[in-house]
């Protein structure tokens, strides 16, 4: 029976790739009768949290793509978080190592630092180079006792290429020579991304494993540590990567990429899995709005689209209008519209801090309605009121913008501190810098509290406004 899996790292917030992949295996599970699951990969403990696993859940559900097993409802085959399966993974490091298809390596960060340093100056790609690779038995077993930290690597062969047959790509051959010793156990005792990642696909019993293309060149490992625990290894699937306009990799920068910053804004969820599963099969013009049952029906793995799938927001707005205006009946709309109003934790929020700032309820819509739009309509006529020269508003503006994509958190404290940051490099007033960007977030220079609303506008929304007023 085939078994699917979507696999994200709670790392960020939700990615719209996430959901492309996601509704793949979704599709090719509910096409031959198999099994859809969801594992959380957080062994990189250091960037996952608990708050952009749940994050990832809710999205995935808002998407309407329901797994059968998955972390929140168990099932046959877990745990379904690698954090909790750390354990698990000791053994089969252990079988590596005794099998002779693993070793200890002690090289310290600095050495392999000045290792790739030396790389690079030679005009090669950084690649491990073997220091550790014929330590005796008994220097390991001493160095180990003495405490001394360690990781362990898979060996590589030396010659000859790995060959496989992708079920996208078709066949595929990649020389051994540039495949690197990948660690596959950390320092701390926790499974790398590749290591975990087999294991579980072989645990779970995942027939087939459909992922970004970025995947592909990791293939090689991943065979080979199935070849050598001797497991039979899954289809392998490489879908290409979503696109901007300018067939660059959709990135955050040119398109917002969270799957919130569309929820947010009115896109139902129906038409974003529609939009997305366009880039699937192959359809007439004309035939572009399709239901799930209908992307289903008419899915065929053997016969992908052949077209680049680019990430055209223009599209995505035709296809949610012709949802909104042909799929709803006028209750049923009025029905949506309310319930996206009472799950949009943006609007609520924001209602709240206009409280304080009107005498009539029919005001709100005026004064809160930016925290909902997509863009606020901004032309150099808004600025046209502040006390800044057009060059100056346009300076602080760009310094604010550089300045919020270094913050790691985004909160009010943040923002407030980084704004405070522009203005002392500016060597102006906070009160100087601040109008600018009123006009640029909310479209207007009577609104809500500047620093609540570009916390509860997030990150892409905000990024997305000060994109249009620079440019
Ligand atoms: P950005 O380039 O915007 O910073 P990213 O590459 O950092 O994005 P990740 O957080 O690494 O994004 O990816 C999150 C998930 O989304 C991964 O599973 C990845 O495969 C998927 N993903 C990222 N970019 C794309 C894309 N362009 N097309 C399809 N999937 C993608
Ligand atoms: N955790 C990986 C990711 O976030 C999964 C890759 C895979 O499906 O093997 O992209």
């Amino acid at each position: 029976p085939v078994r699917v899996r979507i696999a994200p790292s709670p790392t960020g917030e939700p990615h719209v790739g996430t959901a492309y992949i996601a509704l793949f295996n979704y599709l090719f599970a509910k096409k031959n009768n198999g099994t859809f699951i969801l594992r959380i990969e957080d062994t990189d403990a250091t960037r996952s949290t608990p708050e952009f696993e749940e994050k990832v859940l809710d999205a995935l559900k808002w998407c309407g793509l329901t797994w059968a097993e998955g972390p929140d409802i168990g099932g046959p085959y877990g745990p379904y978080r690698q954090s909790d399966r750390k354990d698990m993974y000791q053994p089969y490091a252990q079988e590596l190592l005794d099998k002779g298809h693993a070793f200890r390596c002690f090289c310290t960060p600095e050495r392999l630092e000045q290792m790739r340093e030396a790389q690079r100056a030679a005009g090669k790609p950084p690649k491990y180079d073997g220091h550790c690779l014929n330590l005796s038995a008994e220097e390991v077993t001493a160095r180990v006792a003495a405490g001394e930290p360690s990781v362990i690597r898979m060996k590589i062969p030396t010659e000859g290429s790995c060959d496989f047959t992708d079920g996208v790509y078709g066949d595929v051959s990649i020389p051994w020579d540039s495949v690197d010793m990948q660690v596959l156990i950390k320092a701390d005792g926790m499974p790398t991304y590749h290591m975990a990642n087999v294991i579980d696909d072989h645990l779970m019993k995942i027939t087939h494993v459909a992922r970004g293309e970025e995947w592909l060149a990791s293939v090689p490992k991943h065979i080979l540590l199935y070849r050598y625990f001797g497991w039979d290894e899954p289809v392998f699937m490489h879908l290409s990567l979503m696109r901007n306009a300018d067939k660059s990799k959709l990135s955050k920068r040119k398109n917002p990429t969270s799957i919130s910053y569309y929820s947010a804004l009115g896109y139902l969820p129906e038409a974003l899995m529609n939009f997305l599963g366009l880039f699937f099969i192959q359809i007439a013009e004309g035939e572009e709005m399709l239901t799930m049952d209908e992307l289903i029906a008419k899915f065929d793995p053997d016969n992908l689209s052949k077209a680049g799938a680019i990430f055209d927001v223009q599209k995505l707005d035709w296809l949610n209008g012709r949802w909104l205006r042909e799929k709803l009946d006028a209750d049923q709309f009025v029905a949506r519209v309310l319930d996206w109003a009472m799950e949009n934790s943006r609007l609520i929020e924001g209602l709240k801090l206009s409280q304080s700032r009107i005498s009539r309820l029919g005001e709100l819509p005026s004064l809160a309605g930016f925290l909902l739009a997509g863009d606020v309509g901004l032309s150099p006529a808004s600025f046209a009121g502040l006390k800044t020269s057009p060059a100056e508003t346009l300076e602080i503006l760009n310094a604010v913008q550089a300045d919020l994509e270094k913050l790691v958190e985004w909160n009010v404290e943040a923002i407030d501190g980084a704004l405070r940051g522009v203005a002392d490099s500016l060597g102006k007033k906070l009160r100087v810098v601040t109008p600018p960007l009123f006009v640029a977030v909310s479209g207007s220079s009577r609104s809500l509290p500047l620093f609540d609303s570009m916390a509860l506008l997030g990150r892409s929304v905000v990024r997305q406004r000060l994109k249009i007023a620079t440019g």
